[in-house]
């Protein structure tokens, strides 16, 4: 079985730890060390045996924390070839033996991960996905749109961290200037609470059990209003027997 926890979820910050209890990963990390080392300290897992933090992309909310993590505990991070070039010296001081290349495919102990990629504004982003025997669980936020290549990769999760970002008419009239209206709306941007929804029911088809809805947009959304638009949507769609949960931008607050 696979589990996981998130530390931060949000378009400020993005960190979450996956584990099938031998192995222990990081996906992004976009807090402070001091932040990870305590939400580490907290599920009683030594940073010091974690076999690697996996890198989406080299949006800051996502990698911020990577370097001083990387270094202090000397962990491998893993990231596409175009996202290694565009984080260039973004993560300081860093020890290049710790430099992996993200592959499609990776074995790690028992666990399976795959790196697929997602429509998004960074140079060459991907959401992750870790197979054991028995169970699948993927990570796919930072989605401008559905495509039927991402559809494939995600289908069959039992359980999926997915992208709720903003509320369309709360972009539409909110505070954010136009031109990055446009982008977060656009097909290289983030994912809004109806498509989330629309994609939920249909990866409830393909044997989705829980969805965590991640990424939420502070200016741009709100819990609540994710949880209520997913959940109707899944209801509208006859989708009544998925799980839905809304993860807290902070684990520890
Ligand atoms: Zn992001
Ligand atoms: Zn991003």
């Amino acid at each position: 079985m696979i589990k996981f926890q998130s530390f931060l979820s949000s378009s400020s910050g993005n960190c979450t730890f996956v584990t099938d209890d031998h192995t222990h990963l990081l996906v992004d990390c976009g807090a402070g060390g001091k932040y990870i080392t305590e939400c580490m300290r907290r599920i009683g897992v030594d940073p010091h045996e974690l076999s690697g933090i996996l890198i989406t992309h080299e949006h800051r909310d996502h990698i911020a924390g990577v370097g001083i993590l990387s270094r202090k505990y000397d962990i491998p991070v893993y990231a596409t070839e175009k996202t290694w070039d565009a984080i260039g010296e973004s993560l300081g001081r860093f020890n290049e033996q710790n430099k992996r290349l993200a592959e499609q495919s990776m074995e790690f102990g028992k666990m399976t991960v795959s790196s697929f990629p997602i429509p998004h504004d960074a140079a060459e982003p991907v959401g992750y996905s870790f197979e054991t025997s028995d169970d699948k669980f993927t990570i796919a936020t930072d989605l401008g749109m559905i495509t039927d290549s991402l559809f494939e990769a995600l289908k069959g999760s039992k359980s999926i961290i997915i992208e709720a970002n903003h509320d369309t008419d709360m972009l539409k009239n909110g505070p954010y200037p136009f031109y990055l209206k446009r982008r977060i709306a656009g097909e290289q941007g983030h994912l809004s609470n109806e498509l989330c929804g629309r994609l939920c029911a249909d990866l409830a088809k393909t044997g989705t059990e829980t969805i965590w809805l991640g990424h939420l947009s502070s200016e741009n959304n709100r819990p609540e209003l994710a949880y209520q638009t997913v959940s109707a949507i899944l209801h509208e769609l006859n989708e009544k027997n998925v799980i839905l949960n809304v993860l807290p931008k902070y684990w520890i607050a």
